[in-house]
């Protein structure tokens, strides 16, 4: 096989904010060797380059002067069976929900609470993508990645990863890794996670009382579908800021004066708030300006009502920013790349 390079295509299709933005050159790599083309491409003709997944994780603030590589490498296997535990791998362009869904199909839990987010296998290590109370970090057996510079290729261990809340090392050091596939170890008899309150009222207008892992999964998807924009139909980033850490004392004045205040013990004296619920506080939840806008259903969200540009959606985000911090003293933390 042999890459084909595109110049100065639309990347519009490519991200889920359907943001208008052009890449000086465009990619799909299908196979190791292709992604090796692409590097050696770029190197001859000094162009920088950036892979992308599905684009649900990133805000096109203006067209990209570099090769813009999609990561298309698809297949995936089960690795290991000890009839209790299965280590299975995907390639990186595999799309992360029909990947949890042949999981859960194969018997395997472990997925479940984090059915239907957009997006690719490769990049899911990128942010530790979490939802539900379950993050990958949970359930990864490593991963292979190629290091750009040296063209090296090299076995991620869970600790290698360093994952936190919404970060990695590949986050922390981006451009340096391109992640071609992932391990999971999964389970055919994996404990749930039902600590979130509207999983577990879900599971009961199911009428699930001994739930399975694919119960889970269903009432996971029911969730999201009533709650969150749809990327086809209103261009959206899923989240797009982290939801805070706060000292506990700082969490404790604020409630005094919000007594309805979202907040979860986070560990070392600290408290997790619930963005979505400060901005929404702030009055926030449906706003637009022009094209950019939060998402009426779930502050947290910003949306595309159709020819928003990048550089609008990020002035909405930094004038959010500026109230919160100037109302409850928080800083928000933007969670999409921006380019
Ligand atoms: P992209 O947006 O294409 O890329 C994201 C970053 O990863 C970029 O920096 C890119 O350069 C890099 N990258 C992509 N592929 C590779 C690779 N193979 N190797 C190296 N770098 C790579 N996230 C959550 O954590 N939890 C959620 O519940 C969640 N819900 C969402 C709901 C909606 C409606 C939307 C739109 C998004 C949501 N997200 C959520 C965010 C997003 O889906 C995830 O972060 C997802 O993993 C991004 O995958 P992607 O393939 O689209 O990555
Ligand atoms: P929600 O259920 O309305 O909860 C609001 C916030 O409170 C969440 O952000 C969550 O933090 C936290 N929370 C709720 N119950 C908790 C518990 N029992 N223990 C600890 N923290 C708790 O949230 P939502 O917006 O509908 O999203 C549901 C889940 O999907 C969340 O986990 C969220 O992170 C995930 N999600 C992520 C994205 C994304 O783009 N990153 C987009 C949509 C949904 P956490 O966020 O830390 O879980």
């Amino acid at each position: 096989m042999s890459l084909t390079i595109t110049a100065n295509p639309s990347l519009q299709s490519y991200n889920s904010f359907g943001v208008a933005a052009r890449a000086a050159h465009f990619a799909e790599a299908r196979d190791e060797a292709e992604v090796r083309e692409a590097l050696a491409l770029a190197a001859r003709n000094g162009w920088a380059l950036r892979p992308i997944g599905g684009g649900s994780n990133l805000l096109l603030t203006g067209d990209q002067d570099a090769l813009v590589l999609r990561m298309a490498l698809m297949g995936k296997r089960v690795l290991s069976d000890d009839g209790e535990t299965v280590v299975v791998e995907a390639e990186a362009g595999e799309p992360w929900h029909p990947f949890v869904l042949w999981t859960l199909e194969q018997g395997l839990g472990g997925l479940e609470n984090l059915s239907l987010i957009p997006g690719t296998v490769g990049a899911a290590p990128m942010q530790n993508i979490g939802a539900y109370g379950v993050e990958i970090k949970d359930v990864f057996a490593g991963l292979t990645a190629l290091e750009r510079q040296s063209g090296e290729l090299r076995d991620f261990s869970l600790a290698d990863c360093a994952f936190g809340y919404r970060d990695s090392l590949f986050k922390r050091q981006a451009g340096r890794w391109l992640i071609l596939r992932v391990r999971f170890r999964l389970s055919r008899h994996a404990e749930l996670r039902l600590d979130y309150g509207p999983l577990r009222q879900q599971l009961a207008a199911q009428g699930c009382e001994a739930p399975t892992a694919r119960d889970v999964s269903r009432a996971v998807c029911a969730i999201r579908s009533e709650k969150l924009p749809d990327p086809a139909v209103l261009g959206n980033a899923g989240s797009f800021f982290k939801n805070p850490l706060v000292p506990a004392d700082h969490a404790a004045r604020l409630r005094v004066q919000y007594p309805g205040l979202v907040a979860y013990p986070a560990g070392e004296g600290r408290v997790k708030l619930a963005a979505g619920w400060l901005i929404e506080q702030a009055g926030w939840k449906g706003y637009r300006d022009g094209d950019a806008g939060v998402h009426d259903k779930q502050a947290l969200v910003l949306v595309n009502h159709g020819r928003a540009t990048g550089a609008e959606l990020l002035a909405l985000a930094r004038r959010i920013q500026a109230d919160i911090a100037a109302r409850f003293g928080v800083e928000l933390e933007i969670e999409p790349n921006v380019w």
